[in-house]
């Protein structure tokens, strides 16, 4: 017997040689590649294809489904997270912000992390397994529903920003992110689609070459090496150097100001010599910070900077005339942080298995 494939995760082109392959005409894949990304959940209600075709593909491949284990809005509506859990019965999470000028998505794209940033609950326990894009096409599919289901706006804007560090899984990262602004399926431009990294370097400049107009978000938390060291390894591969040489070929390629994302993280990283070393190394390139207040994560040392030491940070950098904002927080009740509610998930089943 043939094993299924999972057909979410084809792209138009992949599709298309599959209908061509069976003698169909080409636009029959434009007309599956619609079902699907308006989140079809079977081949039997793609009404307009012929039964045999329908058949054919129920044969052949296997429609992608996530279960919602879990749906938590914070108190002041502004945030719902989502947990999810896959068909081999891992669980990721995908946390809904709702703006004024729409809602945007962070997805997952890896269950769990290998990178070991000491601040993040997502990597506890390290990388399970990679998403396929087709997994992570399905978080925008299952959350649109959901959305719609209440009259709310569906998802007008995806970060990548979940549970994984994207360019760890890079093929099937661009893979979505192609797939996503396709014009006959979810149509979403690249300018509305944000991808986070901790800084993987040569992955970085592999997605300048792709030319493709997305936001490069950089997780980069310190002004120098030695402090990046102590809470994120991944800076004994990549210094800060390599990170801003990639960051202005990215700029160069896509034309796209890169944004830094900045942690700040008590008496570690936030203060005042650090936001003037942060200015120092960023001055005349055309980025962006952004400045985030650490969510507290149980089991973690590290804990969030007070307000006035995060309104010194951020006046430091606005004087030496640096881009910066300090981001909305959201959901700070329903265990906002990436990974947080996924962690809290797990702990719960493991002491369910202890008491047995
Ligand atoms: S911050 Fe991002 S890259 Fe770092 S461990 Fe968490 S998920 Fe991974």
């Amino acid at each position: 017997m043939v094993e299924k494939r999972d057909i979410l995760s084809l792209s138009l082109e992949e599709i298309q040689q599959a209908v061509q392959e069976w003698g169909q005409p080409h636009y029959r894949a434009q007309q599956i590649l619609q079902w699907l990304h308006r989140g079809v959940k079977s081949f039997d209600d793609m009404t307009d294809l012929p039964k045999a075709l329908r058949e054919l593909l129920a044969e052949r491949f296997y429609i992608v489904k996530l279960q919602m284990l879990d749906k938590r809005t914070s108190s002041a509506g502004d945030a719902t997270k989502y947990l999810f859990l896959l068909q081999d019965r891992n669980i990721i999470e995908s946390v809904v912000m709702r703006y004024k000028y729409g809602n945007s998505l962070c997805l997952s794209t890896q269950v769990g992390c290998r990178m070991g940033c000491k601040f993040c609950a997502s990597t506890i326990g390290g990388l399970v397994r990679n998403l396929s894009a087709g997994e992570m096409l399905a978080q925008v599919i299952e959350v649109n529903d959901d959305l719609e289901k209440v009259g709310e706006r569906r998802v007008g804007n995806v970060v990548l920003m979940g549970i994984g560090e994207p360019l760890d899984n890079y093929d099937n990262t661009v893979k979505f992110i192609k797939m996503i602004h396709y014009p006959m399926g979810l149509n979403m431009s690249y300018r509305r689609i944000t991808l986070s990294t901790c800084g993987l370097v040569p992955r970085m400049m592999d997605l300048a070459e792709e030319g493709l107009p997305i936001t490069l978000s950089i997780s980069l938390h310190a002004p120098n090496d030695e402090l990046r060291k102590l809470i994120m390894p991944v800076a004994s591969a990549y210094s800060i150097d390599d990170i801003l040489k990639a960051s202005r070929y990215y700029f160069k390629k896509t034309g796209r100001r890169v944004t830094f994302e900045y942690a700040l993280i008590s008496d570690l990283n936030d203060r005042e010599k650090d936001a003037i070393e942060l200015a120092r190394r960023l001055k005349g390139f055309p980025c962006h910070v952004n400045i985030i207040p650490l969510n507290n994560v149980r089991g973690l040392a590290y804990k969030r900077s007070s307000q006035a030491a995060v309104e010194r940070f951020v006046s430091v950098l606005k004087s030496q005339g640096i881009a910066v904002t300090k981001r909305r927080e959201l959901g700070l009740d329903i265990e906002g942080a990436c990974g947080q509610l996924r962690r809290s998930y797990l702990e719960r089943v493991e002491a369910r298995q202890d008491e047995r």
